[in-house]
């Protein structure tokens, strides 16, 4: 089952993604914490994204589209994905389109999460991430047992560079002009599926896992 999470910066797909992972037993696969990877490892991609990334900018289609056929070329997603992130421009689309038909398959469905900006900006100034796991945290929202531990393993949390108000507004701005007309793309195809984003964690988890139990029937 190859499932899409669509929706702007801060709308929860990371928090989502973590929690669909457990109950359809998929591989959560974000082109945000793939580049960051790359930036950790200090590779010739992690710098080229980084410039980008700084600016609240998308990453070349290019070497995006490369680093995603790579990463769901591994045995690992054979039997299905839960994409984060990607694709965020029509291109990306287009291309993954065409990397699962090269292998006889196709996307089951595309799960918008939708929340207006205000929402997003509150969102991303109180998150924190882990580290060595990627998990989200929100200071307020969904904090840690331990201040600046991450639950799941132990890792240090810290706040990502780009979630500081100026980037996240140019984030909003490449949001609304290059990802957003995926929601049209993906509605003329049938595939997409609308939800509530604005709920606490436990309400769009529980809509979101009902919308692919309607996908999977
Ligand atoms: P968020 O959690 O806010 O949705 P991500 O971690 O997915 O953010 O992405 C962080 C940054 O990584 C983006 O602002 C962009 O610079 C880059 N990036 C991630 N995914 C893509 C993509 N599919 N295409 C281009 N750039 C991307
Ligand atoms: P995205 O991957 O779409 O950028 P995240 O999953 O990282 O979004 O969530 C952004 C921030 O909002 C994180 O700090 C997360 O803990 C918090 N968060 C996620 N979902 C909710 C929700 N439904 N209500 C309140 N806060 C949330
Ligand atoms: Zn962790």
């Amino acid at each position: 089952m190859y499932l899409v999470l669509l929706g702007p910066p801060g709308s929860g797909k990371g928090t989502q993604a973590e929690r669909l992972k457990e109950q359809l037993r998929l591989p959560h696969v974000a082109s945000g914490d793939l580049f960051r990877e790359n930036i950790g490892n200090e590779t010739e991609l992690g710098l080229l994204a980084k410039g980008y990334m700084d600016r609240g900018q998308l990453v070349p289609d290019d070497v995006t589209i490369a680093m995603v056929r790579e990463r769901l070329q591994q045995p690992d997603c054979d039997d299905g994905v839960i994409l984060d992130g990607f694709p965020r421009t029509l291109a990306q689309a287009l291309a993954l389109d065409k990397m699962l038909a090269g292998t006889g398959r196709a996307l089951a469905g595309v799960l918008y999460i939708n929340l207006p900006d205000e929402e997003t900006v509150r969102r991303l100034s109180g998150r924190w991430i882990c580290g060595q796991c990627q998990t989200p945290y929100h200071a307020v929202f969904s904090p840690p047992a331990e201040e600046g531990v991450c639950d799941e393993c132990g890792g240090e949390l810290y706040q990502r560079d780009d979630d500081r108000p100026e980037t996240v507004r140019a984030r909003l701005i490449v949001y609304h002009e290059q990802t957003a007309p995926l929601i049209d793309y993906y509605r003329r195809a049938r595939l997409l599926v609308e939800v509530d984003g604005a709920g606490d964690i436990e309400a769009v988890s529980a809509a979101l896992l009902e919308a692919t139990r309607n996908l999977m029937k």
